[in-house]
């Protein structure tokens, strides 16, 4: 009676839920199921007890775990479990909750099941993981899940169960110029290319993340032989001698630069391994790209000196503690001032000064040489004008400008004004820029330095010879003056074809209409070549080394003194 009253419960529980519920009496052979589980299951009406269909639903991969789970409940005599699995083709994702009862014997006797599709809150999930562990565009591992799998890795070699760890951090060389050239869609689209052919490494043990826009790493988690990573590297530059074809038929070649490193050598976490790769790349960025570096005990040091050298830097340019040295420039063959060339020291005490070559090329990629740049102008003009007046002075002054400075747009009005508020003429004021300068922005460049020598500013074209130092654009800049670099100088005696071309540059620079200043000049020889080829000025230590302010001062008088 009482279980014929239950079962009409049952019933109706079965009639009305809108989940999957599924009841069984293993005393009386009862069973019942409500249409929702037979929807869910594919099972039909009246087959609701055959226990081995159900079984057979089961997704393959999930049976396993489903037969130990419920071994385990019936072992423990738990009345009230969860359990999550996938039926059928493995799409679709249900949650069982279930409740069992048992007799005094421990033998069940009666169970209740709930079934609920969770397949969109599953997928949701998985979306989430994904999220968390891939990079979404490319595929690969994110760089928070790279470095914690990595440092999971560093734990099974510490376990003997990987043999050892080799990384590889990777960046795509002058990878804004493609973007600029082919665009941002396509961009991205190279990117995921170029992501899918280190994913051709990929295994249980070789894993690829990205660790920004250009930046990818690679880890060797059981590398076979120290060279490993190294045998990867040539071959992805095997395969990069192939152009990747987009989808608009653009053909497009790119070339990486690499560090390299390995465990316990390149750091003892997943964090300190990658930075000592990162270092090691920047290494290959500075000298050549296109190249691979491992990385070396050195490296770091330099690495950690440059750091703690760049926040000296910042509090350098914030206290402005530079000085500015001159040099003099001679009209060859007169004792007599051409001009004076600024250059800057810092100066990190009475006796300490950091020469520009060891902090310029940082303050240009991290941006404070524009305050540098801008307290330099004034400095220069201030004691220009201070020659002018109180010494007699009539000689230009020239100012060294770096590429970041000149993509300023404003950058001729900011000249302009100051030298306005110092009365100085433009015409006194010479700016130098490398070829460099140049050759970057090309166009906005050469329209910044002709507006520049529109308004009466020289302009010079410093270190000639080491850049790409082609004749046949001369004529097509807008300068002044050319600067015959310390390194044509230094063999222009020694060097027979050096000579000729010295000689050829001279010329043809006259030609041109232009004025020839040769730096560097060290020695009595130099100059007298020099001369003899109408070179037109002459800078060096041979006719003096940059100097403060106070001695150009007792320089000029010493000229002076002598008309
Ligand atoms: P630069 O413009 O080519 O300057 C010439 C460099 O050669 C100076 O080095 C000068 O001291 C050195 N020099 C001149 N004559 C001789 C010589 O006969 N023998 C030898 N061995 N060296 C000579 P410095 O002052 O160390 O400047 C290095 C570079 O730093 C400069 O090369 C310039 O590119 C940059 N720089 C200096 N001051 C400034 C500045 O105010 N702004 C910017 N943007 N760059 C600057
Ligand atoms: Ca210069
Ligand atoms: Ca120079």
């Amino acid at each position: 009676m009482e279980k014929s009253k239950n079962n009409s419960l049952y019933e109706f529980i079965s009639s009305t839920s809108n989940e999957g519920f599924r009841y069984v009496n293993y005393e009386t052979g009862y069973v019942i199921a409500s249409a929702r589980w037979r929807e869910l299951f594919g099972i039909e009406k009246g087959k609701e007890n055959d226990e081995s269909s159900f079984k057979d639903i089961l997704f393959k991969e999930d049976r396993e775990k489903f037969r130990d789970k419920i071994e385990r409940i019936l072992g423990k005599q738990e009345e009230n479990y969860e359990i999550e699995y996938r039926i059928k083709d493995g799409t679709t994702w249900i949650a069982h909750t279930g409740t069992h009862k048992y007799d005094k014997e421990g033998i069940l006797i009666e169970k209740f099941s709930f079934f609920r599709d969770i397949t969109k809150e599953k997928e949701k999930q998985l979306e989430l993981e994904y999220m968390a562990y891939f990079d979404a565009d490319t595929g690969v591992y994110n760089r928070n899940y790279f470095i914690k799998r990595l440092d999971r890795a560093i734990g099974k070699v510490l376990g003997g169960i990987y043999k050892r760890i080799q990384v590889m951090y990777l960046h795509i060389d002058n990878f804004n110029v493609v973007y600029d050239s082919i665009g941002f869609e396509r961009g991205d689209e190279l990117l995921i290319k170029f992501a899918k052919l280190l994913l051709q490494y990929s295994s249980h043990v070789v894993k690829v993340g990205r660790f920004s826009n250009n930046e990818f790493a690679i880890a060797l988690y059981d590398a076979e032989t120290e060279n490993e990573i190294v045998d990867i590297y040539n071959d992805i530059t095997d395969k990069l001698l192939t152009p990747f074809i987009l989808s608009d038929g653009n053909e497009i070649y790119i070339n990486v630069s690499a560090g390299i490193t390995s465990y316990p050598e390149g750091g003892l976490n997943a964090t300190e391994l990658i930075k000592c790769a990162d270092i090691a790349m920047y290494n290959v960025k500075r000298n050549s790209k296109n190249s691979m570096c491992i990385f070396e005990e050195s490296m770091l040091n330099k690495f950690l000196k440059n750091v703690k050298l760049e926040k000296q830097l910042k509090i350098a340019v914030e206290n402005l503690n530079f000085v500015l040295y001159y040099q003099p420039q001679y009209y060859a063959g007169r004792n007599e001032l051409r001009g004076v060339e600024a250059l800057i020291r810092w100066k990190i005490n009475e006796n300490e000064f950091v020469n520009p070559g060891d902090f310029i090329p940082m303050a240009e990629k991290n941006g404070c040489i524009v305050d540098i740049g801008e307290w330099v102008i004034r400095k220069a003009l201030e004691d220009f004008v201070d020659w002018k007046m109180n010494y007699g002075y009539n000689g230009m002054i020239s100012i060294n400008i770096s590429a970041v400075q000149l993509k300023d747009p404003d950058f001729s009005k900011l000249l302009t004004k100051y030298v306005k508020d110092k009365n100085v003429l433009p015409s006194d004021v010479e700016i130098e820029i490398t070829e460099s300068v140049l050759i970057q922005d090309f166009d906005i460049t050469t329209k910044t330095l002709s507006e520049l020598r529109k308004i009466g500013f020289k302009v010079s074209l410093d270190d000639f010879g080491t850049g790409y130092s082609s004749l046949s654009y001369l004529k097509n800049i807008p300068i002044d003056t050319l600067k015959i670099d310390k390194s044509f100088i230094d063999t222009v005696l020694t060097d027979t074809s050096t000579g000729i071309i010295t000689d050829a540059v001279i010329k043809m620079v006259k030609q041109l209409g232009l004025e020839t200043i040769a730096e560097g000049v060290e020695t009595e020889e130099q100059y007298e070549y020099l001369k003899k080829v109408n070179c037109d000025n002459i800078q060096g230590f041979l006719l003096g080394k940059p100097m403060d302010s106070a001695s150009i001062i007792e320089l000029i008088k010493k000229l002076n003194d002598r008309y």
